[in-house]
């Protein structure tokens, strides 16, 4: 109340306020949405240049609420991960694309993807026992290793502590690790010694600047080379133009994702011709 704890002046800022109240609304809602289905995955194309084939997925997650209708990742995965939330809805989102991978080396067979990449956030790494989850769902699914990508940023393996003891282990498994949003961090160069990557996803940022003549094209050029050097496979991120997708070939790059080739679509529209149904 007021008057109270004179020593302890804690400026009130209204705006700080109303964005943590609106924080524990919407993780409260996410326990609930956990529940009762209102979160869904899609599935997003990485595909191989020049053709534009099928190499993998990505899977990305969408919760429709069901007063405020679609509400994005960008928005409610960080609430996620404060609140530690992120845990179950994490574990769900391995498991059923896990699952979900499964499905379409029965159902489509060669044409299934080749890989379906999660993505895993700085606190489930850090769970203790995060490597033998994955290794369970594993064993529950009957996924071969080697198809699943692990992805996770830069700043989620530096995060400290266990990280990479688990990234480690899971790598041990045969799957495949994937660092995301490369080059954004701090020390991504000195990462790629210590952590197990096999792909290395190089962030919308740079790829946006190879047609747009940008200081950062350089480094979309270096990165590749360091790819080829390192035996790691590049991802191009965030490909929206056959100008970007055409540079990026010239550059070396043979794999990409962005909305150019394919949106994040749902499950149904990977199909057995090898192509993504438009
Ligand atoms: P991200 O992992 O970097 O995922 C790529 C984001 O870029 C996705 O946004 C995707 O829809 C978008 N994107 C792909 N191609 C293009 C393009 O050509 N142009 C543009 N403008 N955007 C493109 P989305 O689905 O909204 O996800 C945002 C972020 O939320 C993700 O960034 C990721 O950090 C997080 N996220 C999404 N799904 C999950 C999940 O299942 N688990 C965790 N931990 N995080 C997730
Ligand atoms: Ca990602
Ligand atoms: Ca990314
Ligand atoms: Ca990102």
């Amino acid at each position: 109340a007021k008057g109270q704890g004179k020593g302890r002046q804690v400026t009130y800022d209204p705006a700080m306020d109303q964005r943590s109240a609106e924080q524990s609304r919407l993780a409260a809602d996410l326990r609930i949405a956990l529940d009762t289905d209102q979160l869904h995955l899609l599935y997003q194309p990485i595909v191989e240049m020049p053709g534009g084939e099928l190499f993998g997925v990505e899977t990305l997650v969408r919760w429709t609420h069901p007063v405020r209708g679609p509400i994005g990742p960008a928005v409610f995965i960080p609430a996620a991960e404060r609140t530690g939330l992120i845990v179950p809805l994490g574990a769900w989102i391995l498991e059923e694309s896990c699952r979900q991978a499964v499905r379409w080396r029965n159902e489509l067979g060669a044409a299934a993807p080749q890989t379906v990449t999660v993505n895993v956030s700085a606190r489930q790494l850090r769970e203790a026992g995060f490597a033998e989850e994955v290794a369970d769902v594993l064993a529950r699914t009957g996924l071969p290793p080697e198809v699943l990508t692990v992805e996770v940023t830069e700043t989620a393996v530096f995060d400290g502590g266990t990280a990479l003891t688990e990234l480690r282990a899971i790598a041990g498994l045969g799957v495949k690790i994937a660092l995301d949003d490369f080059g954004t961090g701090h020390s991504s160069l000195g990462l790629l010694r210590t952590c197990p990557a096999d792909v290395l996803k190089v962030d919308k940022s740079f790829v946006d600047d190879v047609t747009e003549g940008g200081q950062q094209a350089v480094v979309v050029a270096a990165l590749i080379g360091i790819c080829e050097g390192m035996g790691l496979r590049a991802v191009a991120e965030g490909v929206e133009t056959a100008e970007q997708a055409a540079e990026l070939q010239r550059l070396g790059y043979r794999y990409a994702q962005g909305f150019y080739y394919g949106r994040p679509m749902p499950a149904a529209a990977y199909t057995p011709a090898g192509r993504v149904a438009a």
